[in-house]
């Protein structure tokens, strides 16, 4: 079975400006390149895409986008459809990140549908799962883990895992600089790879699972070390260029 290539996605969620965005990508960008270990992307918001196509064109980073529509076109005020997220040469999607199913209102059946979405356009999804605080806390995080994975394979089926990427993200470390500690992530993520196994050992083993939650300059290199972890999704951190790209060159 060939090593899986590590990820790590910058989520910059609501964040910058045309001016910022443009410094940001500079100096990440001249920390990254085709000796990097890990692959890099890069999600800005919808209306910066266009702007990081042209900046990423000749750099080794990849560009993605945090959300997008579960339909093709139509009378839809304010969504955006993969197609035109593929059109400026966007290879991954967010689907289900907490944030949309939380403020949102996006349930399993509509991320499963985004998700599906988004490979028909051509592009990786990268389904986000994770339990709440009080889930964790009445012992559920399995339960809802297994839910939140049952969807999409129920509905895309177990193959579409060879062309996705998996983010575990707890919703109690999102934001909160606090992060889980390795072994519970490893314990969720190791999970993850045996609830796919049940379906396909093969498309499980291949599957990138990244970690996503207060990930820091000085604690990823602890979580990226883990049998199961394939790099992160990172929020604040992939804000300050140095913090991210030391995040980048901390992968196994
Ligand atoms: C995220 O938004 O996916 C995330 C993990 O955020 P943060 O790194 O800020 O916790």
């Amino acid at each position: 079975m060939p090593k899986r290539r590590s990820l790590v996605a910058a989520n910059w969620k609501m964040n910058g400006s045309l001016e910022s965005i443009g410094q940001l990508v500079g100096a990440i960008s001249q920390g990254v390149s085709q000796e990097t270990e890990s692959e890099v992307l890069i999600c800005p918001p919808f209306v910066y895409i266009s702007e990081l196509a042209g900046l990423l064109e000749k750099t080794d980073i990849r560009l993605g986008a945090q959300n997008a529509s579960h339909l093709k076109s139509g009378a839809f005020t304010g969504e955006i459809a993969p197609s035109m997220l593929k059109d400026f040469a966007c290879e991954y999607v967010i689907v289900g990140h907490s944030e949309r199913r939380t403020l949102y209102g996006e349930n399993d059946m509509r991320v499963a549908e985004k998700f599906v979405a988004v490979q028909a356009s051509g592009m990786i999804p990268i389904l986000c799962i994770g339990e709440l605080l009080e889930e964790r806390e009445s012992n559920s995080t399995e339960e809802v883990i297994a839910r939140q994975l049952d969807a999409v394979i129920e509905l895309a089926g177990i193959m579409a895992f060879k062309e996705a990427v998996i983010a575990y993200e707890p919703v109690w470390a999102i934001g909160t600089g606090k992060t889980a500690t390795p072994e519970q992530a490893q314990e969720v993520h190791e999970f993850i790879r045996l609830r796919l196994a049940r379906h396909d050992h093969e498309t499980a083993e291949g599957v990138r699972i990244l970690y996503g939650g207060s990930v820091k300059a000085d604690n990823a290199k602890q979580l990226f070390e883990l049998a199961d972890i394939d790099g992160g999704l990172i929020g604040g951190a992939s804000l300050v260029a140095d913090d991210f790209l030391t995040i980048c060159h901390s992968v196994r």
